[in-house]
């Protein structure tokens, strides 16, 4: 839930304050009107090389397909005939290919799936052109069957109302921000085509980039910070919090037990699948720790502003409550079994349960964080020699 708040209402939200705000403080913009008119053929190109570099080929496609369609309609601006003449079958287009592209994953540009893509997007502009064909060539049989449809300029509601719902439903199961930037293209380029005297086109192209800019740089953030299988924080991000850290905190070293044997026992899978829980556990612990993966199956918890005994029982708390927890292993049979293995297996779901030690040890004055860590790690050490379970200062 927390994730898509993050990822899909609270990009579309800035987006929308950021039309409003673009809308209110219009007279100040418009001074600046003629940069504005070229700042998307710079931008979009950038944004093309930029999403490439990152293999992020939807958003590559989408920033050089708006640059196609920008250019051209800045080169025919004074035709305004023959810009009406085509606007029907090009804003299908555009609808048909932000579909397409928030449907597929990203893959590399130039590979057989590259190729598969243009196929795509080439098919999208036929799609379109029969689409606006059909309407046009019955779209007095059309107004009649349907009882909303007022001028015939209201048919392109159909195909739009189909590409918005296949965008919505993928951006709420695809949680990505890659998902949502192609979303908000799909509405900025709605607005582009029923309200184009809301906003030139180039400041809509000039929000579409930045938006896929800081789309790929919060993206990479999220990379370099975070630890891809149990979404905690990074030893990247340890080091980071401690340039933050004042003279007294408390560092915690904890270490599953035992953890090769499980390995060895059930299976690698599982066994990510465990240090999966005992983060999600350890994430939850209170007293202001903060948790962060060290490496392997070891974390890392600072405590800022607190001394080891007063850090103690929040310890000492997250230990028994991974001790408790009971691991449901589903069986694999289940999963691909027929009916009859599927309801034996439901009866022998084995449970099991990891423990952690801890170590924790004080940031001592005149001492610098590796020197915490250090002693953390030896209390740790002194845990484990104890009989594991436990946690030492
Ligand atoms: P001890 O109680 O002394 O800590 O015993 P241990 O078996 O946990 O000892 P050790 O720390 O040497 O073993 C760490 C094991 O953790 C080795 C490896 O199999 C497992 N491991 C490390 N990272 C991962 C991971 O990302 N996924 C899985 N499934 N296992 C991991
Ligand atoms: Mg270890
Ligand atoms: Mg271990």
């Amino acid at each position: 839930m927390q994730q898509r708040i993050k990822l899909i209402l609270l990009p579309i939200l800035l987006t929308l304050i950021s039309l409003v705000i673009l809308k209110l403080a219009q007279d100040q913009w418009q001074s600046w009107r003629s940069i504005i008119r070229d700042l998307p053929l710079w931008l979009l190109p950038i944004t093309a090389v930029i999403a490439f570099q990152f293999n992020r080929s939807r958003l590559a496609y989408l920033s050089f397909l708006f640059l196609i369609y920008y250019a051209v309609e800045r080169s025919f601006i004074s035709d305004s005939q023959l810009l009406q003449q085509y606007a029907q079958p090009v804003f299908i287009t555009g609808c048909l290919i932000l579909t397409y592209l928030s449907l597929i994953k990203d893959r590399i540009l130039f590979s057989i799936f590259g190729l598969i893509n243009l196929v795509a997007i080439i098919i999208c502009l036929f799609v379109s052109a029969l689409l606006v064909h059909l309407i046009n060539n019955n779209t007095d049989q059309l107004i009649n069957t349907l009882p909303w449809v007022i001028t015939p300029e209201d048919l392109v509601f159909i195909p739009w109302f189909i590409c918005l719902s296949a965008i919505m439903i993928r951006s709420i199961q695809d949680v990505t921000l890659t998902t949502t930037a192609t979303a908000i293209s799909f509405l900025l380029w709605s607005i582009e085509y029923f309200q184009p005297m809301l906003f030139p086109s180039a400041m809509l192209f000039i929000i579409v980039s930045t938006i896929y800019l800081l789309s790929i740089l919060f993206d990479s953030y999220a990379l370099a910070y975070r630890d891809e299988l149990t979404g905690l924080p990074s030893r990247r991000a340890l080091y980071n919090l401690v340039l933050s850290l004042g003279p007294k905190y408390t560092v915690a070293m904890s270490d599953i037990d035992h953890f090769k044997k499980f390995n060895d026992t059930y299976g690698h899978d599982v066994g990510d699948q465990v240090l999966k829980l005992v983060s999600s556990k350890l994430s939850k612990i209170s007293g202001g720790g903060k948790v962060f993966r060290y490496g392997g199956e070891e974390f890392t918890i600072v405590f800022p502003r607190k001394s080891a005994e007063e850090t103690l029982n929040h310890l000492e708390t997250v230990r028994q409550t991974i001790e408790d927890y009971q691991i449901i292993l589903r069986d694999e049979k289940r999963k691909k079994g027929d009916k009859k293995s599927r309801s034996q297996a439901s009866n022998t779901n084995k449970t099991v349960s990891v423990t952690i030690s801890i170590g924790a040890a004080n940031k001592v004055r005149g001492e610098n964080f590796e020197h915490a860590l250090k002693q953390a790690d030896i209390a740790l050490y002194k845990a484990k020699k104890q009989g594991r379970n436990q946690v030492c200062i």
